[in-house]
């Protein structure tokens, strides 16, 4: 757990994004945070140390990203873990065998797979639920409803689930709420402000930028709650290492610079691909047409790079992902150069068929994350790869 400093509040978003968590080093005046490559810290005499005792509490850069990200998502207390997986594993050890959690139906297929393939077997209860309708997540609370967890925008369908309202079902029934805002960033969403309880990231995608890293990053409000995901971290001890925690901190800096064109990129991909085979088949919040389009203008500042299609069969999806140059067929999102992949093959392979096909998952679908790169080229590269389609 690390708390922000005091005036990493105050400024704007970018300001904070190259600042927030950071001060030159006492030591040498180092611009840039060192990487404490250590497991231990030595101590003068029993019970006299500087704070730190042994690294998989604490470690200095882990906790320069720790109030970097905190400061962006407008939190006070930060926790870097290993991975996206890593975090929201120690983030349901908050909760115990009979606890029952009400979730998204269109979660990461990796949420999906930890809660239903492994929690579950540790007598946590999980109602699935098309959130996109906040009635649904009401009717769904029990007594034993300890959280209502959701991701907006969904992976890869791009549904939406209004988080005010989500937040203020969960808090009426003393349940807190927990959002996966891997998708939209800090820089278009703040779940925390919206009500939320706890905001978290596969930091591997948007947060980090540059595909070389697996990470993921939680952020709070409540003190106690601070305290007790910060013991969860460290019994379970899947924390970030402090070169990951480096390469990350590097990664945030460029937050807003980087989202801004791949928001920009994203409605200029969208765009294209609704002309190009009907709006009806492309999901992006973007999109006057999309059906929760005045629900991503409320709650966000941007729609982002993430554009999802159905081609219509799996031997479409094929020629597009083997005709495409500028886009590389790979899992992941988020980084600076454009990816595309076939949810049902690949990221979302681990979901019986029957079930990715009742939530639209098809084998046409592509998922496609628009990088960085000169809108030009991103829209030169579908035109040819969509050719004959
Ligand atoms: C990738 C991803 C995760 C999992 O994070 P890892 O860093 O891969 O463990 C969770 N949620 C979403 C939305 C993701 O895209």
């Amino acid at each position: 757990m690390t708390r922000i400093f005091p005036d990493d509040h105050g400024a704007g978003f970018s300001t904070r994004a190259v600042h927030a968590g950071q001060r030159p080093d006492p030591t040498t005046g180092a611009i840039m945070p060192p990487i404490y490559q250590t497991s231990t810290y030595a101590q003068e005499s029993l019970g006299v140390h500087k704070g730190y005792e042994y690294a998989r509490g604490k470690n200095p850069t882990r906790e320069c990203l720790e109030r970097n990200v905190a400061s962006l998502e407008g939190g006070q207390h930060g926790f870097a873990f290993s991975s996206g997986m890593g975090c929201v594993d120690s983030i349901m050890k908050l909760f115990k065998s009979g606890d029952h959690i009400v979730v998204g139906a269109n979660v990461y297929g990796g949420t999906f797979r930890l809660f239903d393939k492994i929690l579950q077997n540790f007598g946590f209860q999980f109602s699935w639920v098309d959130m996109r309708d906040s009635q649904r997540i009401a009717d769904a609370m029990r007594p034993n409803t300890v959280a209502v967890m959701l991701e907006t925008p969904t992976n890869p369908l791009m549904q939406l689930t209004d988080i005010a309202v989500a937040a203020q079902i969960a808090k009426k029934a003393s349940a807190i709420t927990i959002v996966d805002n891997t998708f939209a960033t800090p820089y278009l969403q703040n779940p925390l402000q919206l009500g939320a309880d706890i905001v978290w990231h596969s930091s591997t995608k948007y947060l980090n930028g540059h595909s070389d890293v697996i990470g993921g990053v939680a952020v709070v409000n409540d003190d106690d709650l601070a305290k007790r995901l910060q013991f969860a971290l460290n019994s379970g001890g899947a924390v970030a290492g402090p070169m990951d925690s480096w390469l990350t901190l590097r990664g945030t800096k460029t937050l807003a610079l980087r989202v801004r064109q791949h928001d920009s990129n994203g409605r200029a991909a969208a765009a294209w691909l609704a002309n190009r085979v009907g709006e009806q088949q492309v999901f992006y919040p973007g999109l006057a047409t999309h059906p929760q389009h005045e629900l991503a203008k409320r709650q966000m500042r941007g729609f982002g790079g993430m554009v999802s299609v159905e081609t219509g069969s799996k031997e479409n999806a094929n020629q597009v992902v083997s005709r495409v140059k500028v886009f590389t067929l790979a899992e992941s999102l988020g980084g600076v150069e454009s990816l595309v992949c076939q949810p049902a093959g690949m990221t979302h392979a681990s979901i019986e068929p029957a079930r990715r096909l009742e939530i639209g998952i098809t084998d046409g679908l592509l998922r496609f994350s628009c990088g960085v790169e000169d809108v030009e080229d991103i829209i030169a590269d579908l035109e040819q790869a969509f050719q004959g389609l």
